[in-house]
């Protein structure tokens, strides 16, 4: 339309597989092998998955009775905490521990006494053998576990990908490079439809504002 690219998206659903053409396409997920599928074809120059790497982190959901003398309370019934956050330690084999409770809670809801056996989420870089989970419960019901691509590791990158694609591909997710949270992916979803809605009314004074750093800081 009007000189301007089509993007010609192919995908797979459950429904079976699909195409279609899209004016502009916003990318909101990582393009790196371990996170995505996506292959970019007939660009010039190629659009490649971008290096670097991600740092696993593994989540054991352990139902059972915390072992409180490892943490200094020989008495369970004393143990005042219900998380347990970590400094980096050589060889120590977790980095955080969270009690627990439901999302639907009911108004009798209490949480759980620390005699009593809980739900506990343990964050780890491995997954937790049998020992280290003796180690940190007295004894336990029942263990589910789940390995994450968590989080970029900052020192993989070498540069920060691209936000501009092609003329109306944007790519939103580079942003975890900088920092991995869910605010800074909303500031650059709220950046990305900005750039893309004044890129399409050819609004270009609006992009890159050489004064807009002191505009933002006189505005009130
Ligand atoms: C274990 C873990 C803990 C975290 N803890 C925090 C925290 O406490 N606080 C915080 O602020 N941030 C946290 N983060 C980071 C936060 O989750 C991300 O920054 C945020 O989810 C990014 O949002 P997003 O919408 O860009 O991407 P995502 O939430 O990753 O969504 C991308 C979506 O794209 C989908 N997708 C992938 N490939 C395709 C494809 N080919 N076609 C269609 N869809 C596709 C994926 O299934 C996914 O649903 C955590 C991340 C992890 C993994």
């Amino acid at each position: 339309s009007e000189g301007r690219a089509l993007y010609q998206v192919h995908y797979e659903s459950s429904e079976g597989q699909g195409s279609a053409f899209y004016d502009m396409v916003v990318v909101t997920t990582p393009l790196h092998p371990s996170r995505s599928n996506f292959t970019f074809e007939n660009f010039e120059p190629p659009i490649a998955d971008f290096p670097g790497a991600f740092q696993p982190s593994v989540t054991s959901v352990v139902h059972g009775y915390l072992n409180s003398s490892y943490f200094g309370f020989p008495d369970p019934k004393l143990f005042p905490f219900t998380s347990i956050l970590t400094t980096d330690t050589p060889d120590l084999f977790f980095n955080a521990m969270d009690n627990i409770c439901p999302v639907n809670i009911s108004a009798t809801f209490r949480r759980k006494q620390p005699q009593e056996a809980a739900v506990w989420r343990v964050l780890s870089q491995q997954p937790l053998d049998k020992h280290q989970l003796k180690t940190l419960f007295r004894s336990y019901y029942s263990v589910q576990v789940t390995e994450w691509q968590t989080y970029p590791r900052y020192d993989a990158a070498k540069s920060l990908p691209p936000i501009v694609l092609h003329e109306n591909l944007f790519y939103l997710s580079g942003v975890e490079w900088v920092a991995s949270s869910m605010e800074m992916i909303a500031v650059a979803a709220k950046n990305v439809a900005l750039l893309a809605y004044n890129r399409w009314h050819q609004d270009l004074e609006k992009i890159d504002q050489k004064d807009l750093m002191h505009k933002v800081k006189t505005e009130l």
